[in-house]
């Protein structure tokens, strides 16, 4: 690890003066390793890394376990599946907030920094079928990360965008939940990642906390009156922290939510505000905060009606598509140009709208896309949870059958009759090849595909 700023070890022993040299030690020690598992895909961890999986859990979790050692992810067919994704624990905590804040009915719920994806996935997870999740990331390319994470995880009640937070400002009132998960200095990625050291600045905190505060004044009015606001970093300085959660106290009247919990690993502070510290000494997990805020006024959404009108109830889905979706009568189907795809209709009208004031990359389930009425079966659909697989031609492969499938090169020919083979891994669905008969076209996204060689696998 690169030496740490002697700024930053000078404010460490003011802020923990009992505990500073525990604490910079604890920064010289490696990461924990752990993973959270996708319960609709997977149901226990047995099968994943038998030489590797430790039997300690992650505390605030249900779904999540820590490892011995790192294995090579990339390696592993079921992490491309989306049946489990590494994340490191001490983040982990926002399921242990979600479950006391969440309202029991069916919301619709903000992720406002979300690349690559790992609160994302988390908090879609815990949602019932009926609410919905828009998972943003402002920077593009990160954007795509996000989309391809929220793909793999295959549920069909999330939306992607690529937006600014002040892009939001039509949506008055429309989130029962906001999660922002905010950039920051990145102290807590410290022992990680030896840029965020390189990049560390006094004045850098400074323009750390601005920007915060910008992003959190642009979003707020889209949180309901009741709504909650979950605010986390990976720093540990007060300035992104606790007196963000203060400001937003100060600023806009909002309540600061005790989260009830019995780990005694967490350090809770003495802010007027209630705050959650993950401090490596700790915690096995990198350093974390987070504290949740509730808005107490505000408007509710009334969506102004479209005068572009809404084309899509007119859709007809190929009857070959429909028997591969489970429930098809929850959803309402989508085209933009040849693509088909799938929206939760309870939210079809909701989605519409945010399509005309967001950069929107992703919605539901894409099913297809359409070429001269030929079918041509679009990735997403083999890893969501809407396929029925009952009715798909499966094609089940060992390791390096799919690992080959996931290079994107040519696999072994089966004996299965089917024009569209699901290829599968431990029940995982990877993707599709169409059956040529004598051989298979691998439909793999190029972009998407392993470049790792795999010698001796
Ligand atoms: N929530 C993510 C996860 O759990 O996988 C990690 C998010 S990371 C801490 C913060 C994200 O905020 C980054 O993806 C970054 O690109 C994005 N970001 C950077 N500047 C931003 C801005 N001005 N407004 C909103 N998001 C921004």
């Amino acid at each position: 690890m690169h030496t740490l700023p002697k700024a930053f070890e000078e404010r460490i022993k003011k802020q923990l003066p009992e505990e500073a040299d525990v604490f910079l030690n604890s920064l010289q020690t490696k990461s924990p390793t752990s993973i959270r598992l996708n319960l609709k895909k997977i149901a226990s961890p047995d099968n994943l890394f038998t030489d590797a999986l430790a039997s300690k859990r992650v505390e605030w979790c249900d779904k999540a376990w820590y490892l011995n050692q790192r294995p090579i992810f990339t390696l592993d067919p079921c992490l491309h599946g989306g049946a489990y994704y590494v994340q490191e624990a001490s983040s982990m905590f926002i399921e242990h907030i979600i479950k006391q804040v969440m309202p029991p009915y069916p919301i619709r719920a903000l992720d406002l920094c979300a690349a690559p994806g790992g609160k994302s996935t988390l908090i879609a997870s815990m949602l019932n079928n009926d609410s919905l999740l828009v998972s943003n990331e402002v920077i593009r390319s990160r954007a795509s990360i996000l989309k391809e994470n929220i793909i793999k995880w295959g549920q069909d009640n999330i939306v992607v965008t690529s937006n600014d937070p002040a892009d939001f400002k039509n949506l008055e009132g429309a989130f029962d939940m906001i999660l922002v998960d905010a950039p920051c200095s990145g102290e807590g990625m410290f022992r990680k990642d030896s840029v965020a050291i390189q990049e560390w600045s006094e004045n850098n905190l400074q323009l750390c906390k601005e920007r915060q505060q910008r992003i959190l004044a642009d979003i707020w009015n889209c949180l309901k009156p009741g709504g909650v606001l979950i605010y986390s970093t990976c720093t540990y300085n007060p300035g992104e922290n606790e007196e963000i959660l203060e400001w937003l106290m100060d600023e806009w009247q909002a309540d600061s939510i005790q989260i009830e919990h019995s780990f005694d690993t967490i350090t809770q502070g003495s802010s007027k505000a209630h705050c959650y510290h993950f401090y490596p000494h700790k915690t096995e997990g990198e350093g974390f905060f987070t504290g949740v805020v509730r808005k107490i006024d505000g408007k509710i959404y009334s969506p102004r009606k479209n005068k572009k009108q809404n084309h899509n109830t007119k859709i007809e889905i190929p009857t070959e598509l429909k028997a591969l979706i489970n429930n098809l009568e929850r959803y309402t189907p989508y085209a933009i140009e040849n693509l088909i795809g799938i929206v939760p209709s309870i939210h079809s009208e909701f989605i519409d709208h945010l399509s005309h004031s967001l950069r929107m990359i992703y919605r539901g389930c894409e099913l297809a896309e359409m070429n001269n009425r030929k079918v041509k079966l679009r990735h997403a659909l083999a890893l969501s949870q809407t396929l029925n697989q009952e009715n798909c031609a499966i094609y089940e492969v060992d390791r390096h059958t799919a690992l080959t499938f996931l290079r994107k090169e040519e696999i072994p020919t089966p004996d299965i009759s089917g024009n569209w083979l699901l290829i599968s891994y431990q029940g995982i669905g990877l993707g599709w090849c169409k059956n040529l008969g004598n051989r298979l076209n691998n439909y793999y996204p190029k972009e998407w595909r392993i470049r790792m060689e795999l010698k001796n696998i």
